[in-house]
């Protein structure tokens, strides 16, 4: 059964600081760029993102396997690659949470390695507080609490992506 979801960030609230966002990465990439959304917690962030972004965007996707809990870097995966090439070209990574920092180490190591023009990093929410590697995003949408977060894209055993807010879930006795 669903455990109840405890509103965290509203639609509204979320809504308006992904078009700050928008704004800042459209005005920080005149020439356009290949936005790469991590799936799966961020196919709503970039969706909305996306069509909030005022110059040209290529849009592509990249599937990590999910080791939360563990501890080394080592442990996660590339479950599905990039369909375009992205030497030479501007690329703003989307995410939806950056927790220990291991994901966003290894695939900002593995993209580098493509040797892109620039990269940044868009996150909608960060957790300081969790942090192993000091890694941060150019963009963040919200810091949160150590809290563990379903909504917007953010599942659950795959549970709660559909919902348009952001929101906790108590941690059972
Ligand atoms: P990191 O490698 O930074 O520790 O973990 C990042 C990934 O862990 C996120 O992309 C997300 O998939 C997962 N994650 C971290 N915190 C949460 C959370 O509160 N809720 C959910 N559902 N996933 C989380």
């Amino acid at each position: 059964m669903d455990r109840k979801p405890i509103p965290l960030i509203s639609a509204p609230e979320i809504q308006k600081r992904v078009g700050q966002l928008a704004r800042r990465i459209s005005g920080d990439h005149p020439r356009g760029l290949v936005a790469i959304g991590i799936l799966k917690g961020s196919y709503v962030f970039m969706a909305d993102l996306l069509r909030r972004l005022s110059v040209p965007v290529l849009c592509d996707f990249l599937m990590v396997s999910s080791y939360r809990g563990t501890r080394s870097q080592g442990e996660v995966r590339l479950l599905l690659d990039l369909s375009l090439p992205i030497e030479g070209q501007d690329v703003v990574l989307v995410e939806d949470i950056i927790d220990t920092g291991l994901t966003l180490h290894f695939l900002k190591k593995m993209l580098l390695a493509r040797r892109p023009r620039s990269l940044k990093v868009c996150c909608l929410l960060d957790k300081p507080s969790r942090r192993e590697i000091p890694l941060g995003a150019d963009y963040v949408g919200f810091a949160i609490a150590d809290r563990f977060v379903v909504g917007y894209g953010i599942d659950h055993n795959e549970r709660y992506r559909n919902l348009p807010y952001v929101a906790y879930l108590k941690v059972q006795p």
